[in-house]
C-alpha cells in the first residue's frame, strides 16, 4: 500500500476525530460512556441514548439551571426546567 496515501488517511481520520470532539460539551459526567471525552463520536451517543429513555441531554439543563440534585432528565423534567426559569 502507497505510504503516502496511509498517512493522509490517518490524518484525515484524526481530524474527523477532533471535528467530532464536543468540545462545548457542559455535561460534568466523565465516567459517562457516553460523553464526548470517552469516545470519538461525539454527541451521538449521548443523544441516542437520550432519545432512546426520553430524555433530554445535561447540556441542555445546564442551560436552564443545572443538574445539581436531579435525578430524572425526561422530557417533562426539562419542560418544568425551562417553565421555572
Ligand atoms: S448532547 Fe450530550 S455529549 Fe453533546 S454536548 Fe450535550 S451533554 Fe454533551
Amino acid at each position: 500500500m502507497d505510504k503516502n496515501a496511509d498517512e493522509t488517511r490517518m490524518k484525515c481520520a484524526e481530524v474527523f476525530r477532533v471535528a467530532n470532539l464536543s468540545e462545548f460539551c457542559t455535561c460534568k459526567d466523565l465516567k459517562c460512556p457516553y460523553h464526548p471525552t470517552n469516545h470519538d463520536k461525539g454527541c451521538s451517543l449521548c443523544i441516542e441514548k437520550n432519545l432512546r429513555q426520553g430524555e433530554v441531554p445535561s447540556c441542555f439543563f445546564n442551560k436552564v439551571g443545572g443538574t445539581e440534585g436531579k435525578t430524572s432528565f425526561t422530557f417533562k423534567d426539562f419542560a418544568k426546567a425551562v417553565l421555572s426559569e
